[in-house]
C-alpha cells in the first residue's frame, strides 16, 4: 500500500465511524420493535464494504475472537446482488433498468444464522456494518417473515448505505463471507466495486425532509471540518 493509499484508508475509517455515529443519532427517534436478543434478522445475508469488513475484523481481533473471522469467511455466500447501492442509484437516475441478480438466492446457509451471532447477540456489535444498523422493524419479525418498514426510514437507510459505499469508493462490496475471505487472501474475485455517490433518487415527498436531515449530518464536525467535506474528499 502506498503512503497515499494509507492516508486515504485512515481518512475513510474516521469518516465511516462518524457516519455510524451520525446514523445512531438520527435513528434515536425511530419507532422500532427491535430489542437486544431479538435476532431473526441476523440471517447471514449481510452485505458490506471491504472497509466495513476491516473494522469488523479489527473488532473481533481486539476482543480476542479472531477465530470467528475464519469461520465467518467460510460461511456459504452464494447470494450477491448484481448492483451496489450506488450502482442502482446511478441506473435509476439515468432511467435504466438494473441487470438481474445472478441466480436465485440460495438462502443463508445450513445454519441460517450469521456466524457472528452468539447466544442471540452480535459479537462485533460496535463495528457491525451499516446493513445491520439499518435493519429495523416496526413489529417483531417472525422466522421466515419480513420486517415491517416505514417508507421514510427506507429512504434514510438507503441514503446512509449509499454514503457508506462512497466512503469506500474503489473498494469491494458483497456478502460478508466473500468480503472477509477476500480480505484474508488480500483481494480476489467475486466482489462488486464500490462506486461514487451518483446522486440520491429520493421520492419527491421525502426530498425536503431529507435535505434538512442531510444538512445536519454533513455539518457534523470531524477533526474541525464538516463531515460532508470529508465524504466529498473520498470521491475517486
Ligand atoms: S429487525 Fe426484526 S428481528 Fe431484527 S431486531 Fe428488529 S424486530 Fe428483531
Ligand atoms: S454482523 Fe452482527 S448484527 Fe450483523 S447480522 Fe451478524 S450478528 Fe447480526
Amino acid at each position: 500500500m502506498t503512503g497515499r493509499d494509507e492516508g486515504r484508508q485512515a481518512r475513510a475509517r474516521l469518516v465511516l465511524w462518524e457516519l455510524w455515529r451520525a446514523y445512531q443519532q438520527v435513528a434515536e427517534t425511530r419507532q422500532v420493535a427491535c430489542a437486544p436478543g431479538c435476532h431473526v434478522c441476523c440471517s447471514g445475508r449481510v452485505l458490506l464494504t471491504t472497509l466495513e469488513a476491516r473494522l469488523l475484523a479489527e473488532e473481533l481481533t481486539a476482543s480476542g475472537q479472531r477465530g470467528l473471522l475464519a469461520l465467518a469467511a467460510r460461511a456459504p455466500a452464494a447470494f450477491g446482488p448484481a448492483c451496489t447501492h450506488n450502482a442502482l442509484a446511478r441506473l435509476c437516475l439515468a432511467g435504466q433498468e438494473p441487470p438481474p441478480d445472478p441466480g436465485p438466492d440460495p438462502g443463508p446457509g445450513p445454519e441460517g444464522r450469521c456466524p457472528l451471532l452468539r447466544g442471540g447477540l452480535c459479537v462485533a456489535y460496535a463495528a457491525r456494518p451499516m446493513a445491520c444498523r439499518v435493519m429495523c422493524s416496526l413489529t417483531r419479525c417472525q422466522p421466515g417473515g419480513a420486517a415491517s418498514q416505514d417508507p421514510w426510514w427506507v429512504t434514510v437507510d438507503t441514503v446512509f448505505l449509499q454514503l457508506v459505499e462512497q466512503v469506500d469508493a474503489g473498494g469491494g462490496w458483497g456478502p460478508m463471507p466473500r468480503v472477509l475471505a477476500s480480505l484474508e487472501r488480500g483481494g480476489g474475485p467475486g466482489l462488486a466495486r464500490c462506486e461514487n455517490l451518483p446522486g440520491l433518487p429520493v421520492p419527491p415527498e421525502d426530498q425536503e425532509r431529507l435535505s434538512r436531515l442531510l444538512e445536519q449530518v454533513f455539518s457534523r464536525p470531524l477533526n474541525g471540518q464538516p463531515l460532508g467535506l470529508w465524504i466529498n474528499r473520498l470521491r475517486i
